[in-house]
This record gives structure tokens, C-alpha cells and sequence, in this order.
């Protein structure tokens, strides 16, 4: 084994700024109000966070009109945008190329279960690494050390050895990865600042692609 590589899924492995914007402007043109896309964009976050679920879909329903129980387009939404998850092929080629160097890999995300389930069976991920685990499957949020014991533990590896973690989150994974002793590889798409009040990640990328080759060819 060449050592344990982490995964973040959402805005790491996958832009899930852009599968929103498809979402957005398929729901626009269904309304005939193509300029609603850019405010279902906006309603997206809250304070600069993806919002809780519940409080988005009652937002978007109130300013569509749809009469929807917010309870049903909750339990549709797994099915309504975790379904438009894919994998450029780019990144496929990745993570198959580190597998095949001898690397385990283990997707780790915090989020809902079957929301992320959904994503994770869209993308075919489980049969690209050899494990994904969902905070909301067990119970325990990155950056708690716990929930990267168990990711090694499926993955087949420990925390003792190579470690990374690839993610865009400087608190749940970079912040994570320095609880357990690993390399914090920080994927910034959007060209963000670090937040000065955190220790700096081990390296930076605009791609998860140049994050592992970073350590494939290391
Ligand atoms: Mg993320």
C-alpha cells in the first residue's frame, strides 16, 4: 500500500456550485422566468453557507408558487439534484490512477445520508474507491477524528501511515486532517482566501485533479 488518500465529495471531487446552476436554470425555464435562476443561486446560501434544506426548498417553493408540502420536495431532493452528480472524466482517470498505484481511497462527507447517497451512486463513485462514508450514516462529522478512523477502517488502511486529505472546507477538512496527523491538500475552485485565522493548509489547488497528481507523483 502507498498510503490512504481522503476525498471530500461536494465542491472537491465535484463542483456542486455548477450542478446547481443546471438545477437552477432547468427550474427557471420550466417556470418561464429564466431571471429567477440567479435568485434560486443566491437563496442557495445563507451567511455565506449552503443553507439548510428545509428552510431552501420553502423559499423556493413560496417564490414559485408551488403548493408542494415542503416535507415531499425535502424527500425528493436526494432524487431532484444528488442525481445530476457527475464525475469529469478527468477526475475519474484520478482516482483510478492512484488505485492502481497502490493508494486506498475513501470518500468522507459530512452531510445527509440519502442526499449524499444519491450523489454518491450517481457518480458510480463506490466502484472507483474503495470507500465512502457519510457523516449522516454514522453519526460523526469531519473534522471529529472519529470519522477518519472509520473512512481508513473501510478503506482497508489506518492512520498511522501516508495520510491525506483533499478538500475545499479549511475547518472540516484541512482543520481535520491536522487532527489526525495528515496532509491537508486544500482544493480552492473559486479562488477564496484562506481564512488568516487558520494554520495554512500543506498545499493548495484549483483542481482535485493537480491535488492527486500532487501525490501519485510524489
Ligand atoms: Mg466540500
Amino acid at each position: 500500500m502507498r498510503g490512504l488518500i481522503l476525498l471530500d465529495l461536494d465542491e472537491t471531487l465535484v463542483d456542486r456550485e455548477a450542478v446547481l446552476r443546471v438545477w437552477a436554470d432547468e427550474v427557471a425555464t420550466a417556470a418561464g422566468e429564466p431571471s429567477i435562476a440567479e435568485w434560486l443561486i443566491a437563496h442557495d446560501r445563507q451567511d455565506g453557507k449552503v443553507r439548510q434544506r428545509e428552510s431552501f426548498l420553502s423559499g423556493v417553493a413560496g417564490r414559485l408558487g408551488w403548493d408542494t408540502p415542503v416535507e415531499d420536495l425535502l424527500a425528493n431532493w436526494p432524487n431532484m439534484f444528488g442525481s445530476r452528480y457527475r464525475l469529469e472524466p478527468a477526475v475519474s482517470e484520478a482516482l483510478t490512477h492512484a488505485r492502481t498505484l497502490g493508494f486506498r481511497l475513501c470518500v468522507v462527507s459530512n452531510g445527509d445520508a440519502q442526499r449524499q447517497r444519491a450523489k454518491v451512486e450517481a457518480m458510480n463513485l463506490e466502484n472507483l474507491v474503495h470507500a465512502c462514508v457519510i457523516s449522516g450514516e454514522i453519526g460523526v462529522r469531519k473534522p471529529s477524528r472519529r470519522i477518519f478512523e472509520i473512512a481508513a477502517q473501510r478503506a482497508g488502511a489506518d492512520l498511522t501511515g501516508d495520510v491525506w486529505v483533499i478538500g475545499d472546507d479549511p475547518v472540516a477538512d484541512i482543520g481535520g486532517a491536522a487532527q489526525i496527523g495528515a496532509h491537508g491538500l486544500w482544493v480552492n475552485r473559486n479562488g477564496r482566501d484562506w481564512p488568516s485565522e487558520l494554520p495554512p493548509p500543506h498545499a493548495t489547488f484549483s483542481q482535485p485533479v493537480a491535488a492527486m497528481e500532487h501525490i501519485t507523483a510524489g
